[in-house]
């Protein structure tokens, strides 16, 4: 935790992010995101009170022993407490970056005011008198303030650029990446430009609240993307459009419309309720392919075959719809790294039977087949779009003793 302080008499990094949260900004803001700053403030000081420079007697648990061992239900206890802790950390984080972003711009403007009210001044010492100002203040040596402002400016950059959400969002690396500017010029913030609304679909679908962290300062942003993150279409350097309106082009009767589920859906008029993709030959417990043993339960599982789908800890996939400049209407683009040779998402589908004259995914075995039906609903693989250069490719496998591609 970056936030607790390392060593006595440092300056704590928490108190000097309690000062910022109790200035006047705060003021204009919502009950909601006020509350939201009490919990964070709530919890900074539950991290200073234990701290050990703080007061050396940490209260635990009664009954908790560590050299005795540790229950699972306690050991649970204690990633819910870790994890409670992080997101706290990285909220903190994100309103401190916010601030610091802000105040870069407070600054010019201030330093615009100085310079008219000292017409005879020179640019640099007008800056000086900027920076004694804010030292008296922040209580920090000028040298420390420069030291940060550099930093911070990277953080306004980065905002100018790629909008809130890209510095809101940026992983602990951005501090690096500012202090040391390695990733900067060399068209950067071009591209941080032209990916700003993907960025944006992504934050308002995944986090509707994100921007309430805005009104730190006084901003009141409005939603721009809702619903599901792949009903948007992003546009490179312009607003994302809704998926719909990418069909307008067929002219359907009774428009575009589709429904993203998260998991297949059986179509019970076709098969009752028997599951086609069910074989029951399969033992559930041994992967076909790897021969190790399959479970739905996390600890349990030892089958790593698709581990982002199967028996491990699923997010959501970071793809998004994009608008092909080939005129090839829609495609999915990646936003995050995949490894080679990882599944990048289950086709998923209506599971039904008998269509005839459009697309679907046949599935089964020679005795019994089924079909994957996306053309009223499904997820992100329907808009997998044709290439010459294939950069993925589909694949069967067995999860448990069922089928899925
Ligand atoms: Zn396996």
């Amino acid at each position: 935790m970056t936030h607790v302080p390392q060593s006595e008499g440092r300056p704590s990094v928490v108190f000097a992010w309690l000062c910022l949260i109790n200035q006047s900004p705060l003021q204009g803001a919502s009950p909601k995101v006020v509350t939201m700053l009490q919990q964070i403030q709530m919890a900074q000081l539950a991290i200073l009170k234990r701290h050990p420079f703080v007061r050396f007697t940490v209260t635990r648990e009664p009954g908790i022993d560590i050299r005795t061992g540790v229950s699972g239900e306690v050991f649970r206890a204690v990633n819910t407490l870790c994890l409670k802790y992080y997101n706290q950390c990285q909220s903190s984080r994100a309103l401190e970056m916010i601030v610091q972003a802000y105040w870069i711009e407070c600054y010019e403007a201030r330093i615009t005011v100085l310079r008219l009210e000292n017409p005879s001044l020179s640019a640099m010492e007008v800056r000086m008198m900027g920076l004694k100002e804010a030292c008296t203040v922040l209580n920090w040596k000028e040298k420390d303030l420069r030291n940060r402002i550099a930093i911070w400016r990277g953080y306004k950059e980065i905002k100018d650029a790629g909008g809130w959400a890209s510095l809101i969002f940026a992983s602990a690396g951005v501090y690096r990446f500012c202090k040391y500017r390695t990733g900067f010029g060399e068209g950067f913030s071009t591209r941080l430009r032209h990916i700003r609304s993907s960025l944006e679909v992504a934050a308002d679908t995944l986090h509707p609240g994100w921007r309430d962290l805005l009104q730190v300062i006084g901003l009141r942003e409005t939603r721009q993307y809702h619903g599901h993150p792949h009903e948007w279409v992003t546009v490179t350097g312009r607003p994302a459009v809704p998926l719909s309106a990418t069909y307008e082009h067929t002219q359907l009767p009774n428009g575009f419309h589709y429904r993203f589920i998260d998991d297949c859906v059986l179509d019970t008029s076709a098969f009752g309720t028997t599951d086609p993709r069910r074989v029951p030959e399969l033992d559930p417990d041994v992967c076909f392919v790897c021969k190790e043993r399959q479970s739905d339960e996390i600890e349990k599982n030892q089958c790593s075959c698709f581990p982002t789908l199967f028996g491990g800890v699923r997010s959501p996939v970071p793809v998004q719809l994009f608008h092909t400049t080939s005129g090839k209407n829609n495609g999915v683009i990646a936003r995050g790294n995949f490894d080679r040779g990882i599944a990048i998402g289950e086709f998923k589908g209506l599971i039904t039977k008998g269509i005839e004259g459009v697309d679907v995914m046949l599935g089964g075995t020679r005795t019994r087949t089924y079909q994957i039906f996306q053309g009223q609903m499904g997820n992100f693989t329907r808009f997998i779009n044709h290439s010459c250069r294939p950069n993925s490719q589909f694949q069967r496998f067995y999860w448990r003793d069922a089928h899925y591609g």
